[in-house]
């Protein structure tokens, strides 16, 4: 018992001693990213407009989904809705499909020149 107490003391005689830049700086960075405003943010998906934390959705190439399930009813077509079937994506328009999108749940694409597609969708898990 002695032994290891007297290891125990040598081990720590230096206490306390001042913490290193980088370990508080990790630190720092993980107690920032945790109680940040991005984690904490809750953003509309763009199928059900429903609001979502982070961690519960998902980005998604529009040309991953199928748009036939996204269709709207011949109702909504009416004028008397306003709504504007024209999102200014490629594949939604080539579909010649009149899809409802929320489009608050648009993720805009950098302009990396690999393709034409101006945005991506976040999308709930519920509905992914
Ligand atoms: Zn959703």
């Amino acid at each position: 018992m002695n032994d290891k107490f007297d290891l125990m003391e040598e081990r720590y005689a230096d206490w306390p001693r001042s913490i290193s830049k980088v370990v508080a700086n990790n630190a720092l960075a993980e107690f920032r990213e945790s109680v940040g405003y991005d984690s904490l943010r809750e953003l509309p998906c763009a199928v059900c407009s429903g609001l979502c934390s982070n961690e519960h959705w998902t980005v998604v190439s529009v040309r991953e989904i199928n748009l036939l399930l996204l269709e709207a009813s011949k109702y909504y077509e009416n004028p008397f809705f306003e709504v504007d079937f024209v999102y200014g994506h490629p594949y939604i328009c080539e579909s010649g499909c009149k899809i409802l999108l929320d489009k608050d749940g648009f993720i805009e694409r950098g302009t990396d020149g690999k393709n034409d597609d101006s945005f991506d969708l976040q999308i709930c898990n519920g509905c992914k």
